[in-house]
């Protein structure tokens, strides 16, 4: 699951559940030791559910907040359960990325004042935090913007990119959560592809020209995967150039599209070997060569080096 995907479920949650107050919560007593702390946030408002990366996150009134992960597969859906409670008109409709049918493993059950009713199925990571520790957490603490924030401009992108992961390939800088948090291997591969750069190429190797088109590239991307997610698709249904595609022709020059691990972030890169060729790269060991010159060193003790 992808970042925008994400943020489309966040999204249709909050309208959902956004400012309710929870009647109750139900947690299978053999799934969580953790329980005690979900059932706490019971007779509680949600005060907020947004997205950060891949991670939902949900404040509580009372100072306490959930940070959920899509570690293994989730399921979200939405039923009315009380029959006596007021039905809210179109509650129940539209609902993408949710869906109304329970998965196999249900983990939480969010009764909610209006008589809706939202379930969590699945094997998902959830973390219950003081609020005002959520962004002290490991995981969370060095978490970079996402692809839709609006500060995220071209010069921050480039910026992120060359001061945090200056010395990697540009295959392990988009999959840093730390520059960019959210960008799946689908899109990192489909980045490259329309930016013409290899998976393997260093990032110093790579001008400002065509780090900008690939993020171009990212934020179409995630903006059609938003809104395909709450139309019920997924980023398999969206049409790519090279992912997954390995052996069949590329569709601007006919090569055949490759797949490698050649992006050294431990993941496989599809590429067009035409298309993104590498770069001559002068490297002793993998370390890069100074581009910019060093700064004039002061002499000690005001004795001119020679
Ligand atoms: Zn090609």
């Amino acid at each position: 699951m992808e970042g925008p995907e994400v943020d489309a479920l966040s999204f249709r949650l909050s309208a959902l559940a956004g400012r309710q107050w929870v009647d109750r919560i139900d947690v299978p007593t053999h799934r969580w030791q953790a329980n005690v702390l979900l059932k706490h946030c019971s007779g509680k408002r949600i005060n907020q559910i947004y997205s950060q990366g891949r991670w939902l996150l949900w404040n509580f009134s009372h100072g306490v907040s959930w940070a959920i992960y899509p570690l293994r597969r989730w399921r979200w859906s939405a039923q009315w359960t009380d029959a006596d409670k007021p039905v809210v008109p179109d509650w129940l409709d539209n609902i993408s990325p949710l869906s109304k049918d329970i998965g196999r493993r249900p983990l939480l059950r969010i009764m909610l004042e209006n008589g809706g009713c939202l379930t969590l199925s699945g094997r998902p990571l959830l973390l219950v935090l003081p609020t005002e520790k959520l962004y002290r957490h490991p995981s969370l603490t060095g978490l970079g913007p996402k692809l839709s924030d609006e500060f995220l401009t071209d010069e921050i992108w480039e910026k992120r990119v060359r001061v945090l992961a200056g010395d990697k390939t540009i295959s392990q800088a988009i999959m840093d959560e730390s520059v960019v948090a959210g960008i799946s291997n689908q899109t990192k591969c489909e980045m490259l592809f329309a930016g013409g750069i290899h998976p393997a190429a260093r990032i110093g190797s790579i001008d400002s020209r065509r780090m900008r088109e690939i993020l171009v590239t990212a934020r179409r991307r995630g903006d059609v995967l938003c809104r395909a997610s709450l139309e019920g698709r997924g980023a398999r249904d969206l049409p790519g150039n090279v992912y997954d595609r390995a052996g069949e022709p590329c569709g601007r020059c006919g090569t055949n599209i490759l797949a490698e691990r050649c992006g050294r972030d431990g993941l496989w890169s599809w590429y067009c070997p035409n298309c993104q060729r590498l770069p001559r790269q002068p490297m002793l060991f993998g370390v890069e060569p100074v581009a910019a010159p060093l700064p004039d060193i002061e002499p000690v003790n005001r004795v001119p080096l020679k």
